[in-house]
């Protein structure tokens, strides 16, 4: 049975993923995710449905337009073989668990965001608002069916935590934080604070250790200059992520070093 569910969460992850590369390309150049279909970037031409397959048509056509022959960039094979591992990966921890699909649309949200924060430094509001409203709603859907009240209590204090302590880094430091990543913090917090306050505190270290390592490493070996700006977002997502998969294993390390 739990096979059963982590093979569907992973295929549901490739078709998610399959849309996040729209929203991915779209959003950021102000383009409707809806309208027009899917289309070669290089010549126009509409893709049929059969090479709109996550992953096995892009491995058929070896990476290139059917029509133009123009190379498809790999990011899109990431995306979606990235979203399927982590939706097989998020269903193999938490089974089946009311709060499920919450998860797995916060991760869709964090996937697609830290992708554009990759590219364009930016965390679009039309990305995240939409992924925390659809988030929340789950939460308190899963609070409703398992009667959690308490969780979605610790939830809620832990999205309002980390929203303060994000608003305080950024006043401190508002280049390396930007307001993008302190918009994005009760998403975070929330999710995390789900399975309890230790998750939510083990989480803000995670991303925070995770982004300070990377940002020296990258200026340490001229990667990046001081001045540059970081992709925060992606370390927040990574971070995060990584803590809920990671689940037990990080809170039992953080409660044996107090
Ligand atoms: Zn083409």
């Amino acid at each position: 049975m739990l096979g059963a569910l982590i093979v569907g969460c992973g295929v549901l992850g490739l078709v998610v993923g399959s849309f996040l590369n729209v929203v991915i390309y779209r959003v950021p150049r102000g383009e409707s995710v809806v309208r027009p279909g899917s289309h070669c970037p290089s010549c126009g031409t509409p893709i049929a449905a059969r090479d709109n397959v996550p992953v096995l048509s892009w491995v058929f056509l070896r990476g290139r337009c059917r029509t133009c022959g123009a190379a498809i960039s790999p990011r899109y094979v990431l995306v979606e073989a990235l979203t399927g591992l982590l939706f097989a990966g998020i269903a193999a921890r938490l089974g089946e668990s009311a709060v499920l699909p919450a998860v797995l649309a916060a991760v869709a949200t964090l996937v697609a965001l830290a992708a554009i924060d990759l590219e364009k430094l930016i965390l679009p509001k039309r990305v995240l608002y939409p992924g925390l409203a659809l988030a929340t709603l789950l939460l308190i859907e899963a609070a409703l069916v398992d009667r959690a009240w308490g969780r979605l209590g610790t939830a809620a204090a832990c999205a309002g935590a980390w929203f303060i302590l994000f608003f305080l880094i950024n006043l401190a430091a508002p280049r390396a934080l930007g307001f993008g990543d302190v918009r994005l913090s009760p998403l975070l917090g929330a999710i995390l604070g789900w399975f309890g306050w230790r998750y939510a505190v083990v989480g803000f270290f995670a991303a925070n250790v995770v982004g300070l390592v990377v940002g020296v490493a990258l200026i340490a070996t001229g990667r990046m200059s001081r001045r540059q700006p970081i992709p925060y977002g992606v370390f927040l997502a990574v971070g995060a992520v990584g803590t809920l998969l990671a689940g037990p294993v990080a809170v039992s390390w953080m409660s044996g070093i107090r």
